[in-house]
């Protein structure tokens, strides 16, 4: 297959840094633009931030000029956003209007009833809300968003354990690592020695997304699943790895061994779809009594599978275990990865995108589907941001100009 274009906005944080690291090598995706905030736009990656991650410096893209958000200068049929929910709420819907299908990170549109919020092997099928969103919004792209970190990885036992047996309560404690803040993040004064037992919005955000991906899709929309959760975050000196411990009720009071046993024999939604960002497994069992452990386990499988340990019998609610999964991989940047796999292997790309912007089909194929306005748009701005963008904006700006001569 044709590698599929794509930008990451947001790339100089922490999540974008992650996006940019794994797509210098992903087998659908060919990274085009890198964006940021304004200021930083025209600088380039290696100027404009400090690489914070192990592996080849900014991965092979330290000299890539940055642009700003923006549609007509970042335009490829997908978009990942690292971008945070203020900035995401004014952007993200820019790019869907354009054609775009943007992967958000951001908390900004995850509980509108037409956004798909999903986990790939928890809740594939809530994809299908893009048609109702695309019929709604009028537009062409759609904005497809991941859950919160916490919750990404609290749904690696919740969800496999609801679906066996039927969740009636849940207590969600978070230990959760210093990277979730973003960079600079949390100050060393503040979390050196210390836990915070505050992370503003985030207990809120556990409880309503978890029931809302564990819901059930009918009738083109999705109806929350019906049981109590209760969520309490903490923010721990630890660099990167969200530890969680879960209590649960489940129907039927299951034991340990039985809940050991279902989350083994879990079958994710993804698993005969060969997803590259998907981990070797969803869930890894521990049998150690002092694991698992952040700094010992979190980059196991690319930080994409999630470790479960300590299963015990609760004399309260009934079982209780402990979960860590990397907060930056599997709860950002590799589980939005993820999705875009999906949507690209269930077909919702909007292809006349990628044959755009790769250019794999013709001029006048272009014309005869109508994208000339949207050639015109890319060409408007980057002429205006032409200053900005120096050389590689007057090289790119001088192509589409022919371009655009061609269709007079
Ligand atoms: P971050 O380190 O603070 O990075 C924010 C990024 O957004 C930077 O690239 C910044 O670019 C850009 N930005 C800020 N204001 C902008 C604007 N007005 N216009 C365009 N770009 C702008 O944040 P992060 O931790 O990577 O988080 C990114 C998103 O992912 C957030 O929505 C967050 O809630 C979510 N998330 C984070 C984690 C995690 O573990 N960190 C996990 C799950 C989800 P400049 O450098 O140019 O300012």
């Amino acid at each position: 297959m044709n590698k599929i274009p794509v930008s990451v906005l947001g790339a100089t944080g922490v999540v974008g840094q992650r996006f940019v690291r794994r797509l210098a090598s992903h087998p659908y995706f060919d990274l085009q633009f890198i964006a940021a905030s304004e200021r930083n736009a025209g600088k380039s990656y290696a100027q404009a931030c400090e690489w914070r991650l192990s592996g080849k410096p900014y991965a092979g893209f330290a000299d890539h000029k940055l642009v700003p958000c923006d549609p007509g200068m970042a335009c490829t049929p997908i978009v990942f956003s690292a971008l945070d929910a203020n900035s995401a709420k004014d952007i993200e819907p820019l790019f869907a209007a354009a054609g775009s299908l943007v992967f958000s990170n951001a908390a900004a549109f995850r509980m509108d009833e037409d956004v798909p919020l999903v986990m790939p092997e928890i809740n594939p099928d809530h994809l299908d809300l893009l048609h109702l969103q695309r019929a709604r919004r009028g537009w062409t792209g759609g904005i497809i968003c991941n859950p919160n970190c916490t919750t990404t990885i609290a749904l690696g036992a919740i969800g496999p354990l609801h679906r066996a047996f039927g969740a009636e309560g849940v207590l969600v404690t978070s230990m959760q690592a210093l990277s979730g803040a973003g960079y600079p993040g949390v100050s060393a004064m503040d979390s050196t020695g210390n836990v915070i037992p505050y992370i503003s919005g985030e207990e809120a955000k556990v409880e309503a997304e978890t029931r809302r991906i564990l819901g059930t899709l009918a009738g083109g929309l999705v109806t929350d699943a019906d049981f109590k959760i209760s969520a309490q975050c903490n923010r721990v000196p630890v660099l990167d790895g969200h530890t969680i411990c879960l209590s649960l009720r489940l129907a039927g009071k299951p034991d340990a061994e039985e809940i050991a046993d279902a989350l083994e024999r879990f079958v994710p939604g993804t698993s005969t779809l060969n997803l590259p960002s998907a981990p070797q497994r969803f869930i890894t069992l521990r049998h150690e009594q002092d694991r698992p452990q952040p700094r010992r386990d979190v980059e196991d499988d690319s930080g994409m599978t999630m470790h479960v340990g300590r299963i015990r019998n609760c004399p309260v609610m009934g079982v209780k275990l402990v979960i860590l999964g990397h907060n930056v991989e599997r709860g950002a940047a590799g589980g939005s990865l993820l999705n875009a796999e999906l949507a690209v292997q269930k077909g919702y790309l909007p292809d006349f995108r990628t044959a755009v912007v790769s250019g794999s089909i013709g001029t006048d194929d272009l014309m005869a589907r109508g994208q000339k306005t949207f050639r015109e748009l890319q060409y408007t701005n980057l002429m205006q941001n032409s200053e900005a963008l120096g050389q590689d904006g007057i090289a790119s700006s001088n192509g589409m100009e022919k371009e655009l001569e061609i269709w007079k």
